[in-house]
């Protein structure tokens, strides 16, 4: 996709349709003399040099990317018209949008039910679902595993919930009997089970909860905020495939948040909550004085918490969805080589006595850190450290980013390593583009060579 020429089209599109409407003067208050528009936009351009290029394969750093053209077009051409999910009265045309692509995302998920809308963020997803959580069970509070979003503790402190956090075993998933013995108490109402952690993309075994929810007479809900398009390739063959069991599971929980922000090609502002029973809706009935006049047809915004949304998103989604839908043949080719990538690089990083790997990939995120010798926390720590700094320095570069590991997580998965510290930095590489999987060994090559002390 040619970028230049589709923004050109997009704006056309619109001029000819704003056209149709008859001509108008735009008020003398808004103009902006070319010139010195010139010198705002120079420093602009200039300042925005001021970022990492998460665009390049050198960068292997968090989970960053820029959207798919598609995704840019889709939101520019509809943001010149400005529409507002809020309510059909400000947005008909990308509220339809959004209902398509948010059943997309439920029909990946397996949902044969589903109440849902995008969001600003994951963090207003996760908020919603367990806001629908406390009206469900009220006076219980939330479980979820240590090593889970720390949105999840923020936000039972938000709602005045108890938080319940849950040890996690030697890969970073829940352990399923710590949860049962937290859930004996009959304290808990909801687990929140996460499908791929920011950390480490470790997946819960949420197939194993399944038969919890039964037992305690809880909910589920499941945090994909970042994972969540990786369930297009459970099941799949190929080095790439995933364990089908957890990602299964999915359809039966009450509730999922996956961010098409992160793994679905989009720009910043989009989320997105699934109910799978449409009737929780009514935990969010409001009267408004001000929307909802021309349609008796449900609202976007009587079923969110967020008020005023991008119209945008919605239409950036829905025609990304258009041309790279959220499918094993779609989308899932796009995750499929990202998982490859993290795969090599964790051999390459086995095969090497600069680098250890921290845990093997279960998704695309690698956790690495630099052989020390004496091997304590400490030298790990320093080493780490070091590598990432000098990684973004001089010709060459390389972006990665550090994870705090703690002390009792480190040495469940390296015993041999003297625990002189609370815990130690380690190298954390999210492999989100699918062009990273041409660049691994020279990735590899680089982080190895600033590792050889
Ligand atoms: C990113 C993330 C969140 C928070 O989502 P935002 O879109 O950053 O607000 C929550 N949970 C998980 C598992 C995430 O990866």
């Amino acid at each position: 996709m040619d970028l230049q020429h589709w923004l050109g089209r997009a704006n056309d599109a619109i001029q000819q349709w704003a056209d149709t409407f008859g001509p108008y003067e735009q008020h003398p208050s808004l103009f902006v003399d070319d010139d010195r528009f010139a010198v705002a936009f120079e420093e602009l351009t200039g300042r925005l040099k001021e970022n990492y290029p998460f665009f390049h394969p050198r960068y292997a750093g968090q989970m960053l990317k820029p959207p798919h053209p598609a995704a840019v077009v889709g939101h520019l051409a509809t943001m010149l018209i400005n529409p507002n999910n809020h309510a059909l009265d400000g947005g008909p045309a990308t509220a339809r949008m959004e209902r398509e692509a948010v059943a997309q995302l439920a029909a990946m998920f397996g949902y044969d039910t589903h109440l849902g809308h995008l969001t600003t963020s994951g963090t207003i997803a996760n908020l919603e679902a367990l806001f629908v959580a406390r009206e469900l069970h009220p006076g219980r509070g939330i479980a979820y595993s240590a090593d889970a979003h720390y949105t999840h503790g923020r936000m039972c402190h938000v709602l005045g919930m108890k938080g319940y956090p849950v040890p996690t075993d030697d890969r970073g998933r829940i352990s399923i009997d710590a949860l049962e013995g937290i859930l004996r108490t009959g304290e808990v109402g909801t687990v929140v089970l996460t499908a791929g952690t920011t950390g480490l993309g470790a997946v819960d075994p949420v197939h194993s909860a399944l038969a919890l929810r039964d037992r305690y007479g809880v909910r589920l809900h499941v945090d994909a905020a970042y994972g969540g398009f990786f369930t297009l390739l459970a099941g799949a063959d190929g080095p790439e495939g995933l364990p089908a069991e957890p990602w299964r599971a999915i359809a039966r929980c009450d509730s999922i948040v996956v961010d098409p922000h992160k793994h679905g090609l989009q720009p910043y502002g989009c989320g997105a909550v699934l109910f799978r029973d449409p009737e929780v809706g009514r935990f969010y009935l409001h009267d408004s004085p001000y929307t909802y006049f021309t349609s008796s047809e449900l609202h976007l915004g009587e079923i969110s918490l967020e008020c005023s949304r991008a119209g945008a998103s919605a239409a950036a989604l829905w025609l990304t969805f258009q041309v790279l839908p959220p499918t094993p043949d779609g989308l899932g080719r796009v995750l499929g080589a990202g998982r490859r990538a993290a795969l090599h690089w964790a051999d390459l990083i086995t095969a090497s006595d600069a680098l250890e790997l921290y845990q093997r990939p279960e998704l695309d995120i690698v956790g690495y850190f630099p052989s020390v010798e004496p091997a304590t926390l400490s030298g790990v720590d320093a080493a780490s450290a070091r590598v990432l700094a000098d990684g973004m320095a001089g010709g060459d570069p390389v972006f990665l980013s550090t994870l705090k590991a703690g002390r009792d997580a480190f040495t469940a998965r390296h015993p041999e390593v003297t625990a002189d510290a609370e815990g130690a930095r380690i190298l954390r590489s999210v492999l989100m583009k699918p062009e990273s999987e041409d660049h691994v060994q020279r990735l590899h090559d680089r982080v190895a060579r600033l590792a050889r002390p």
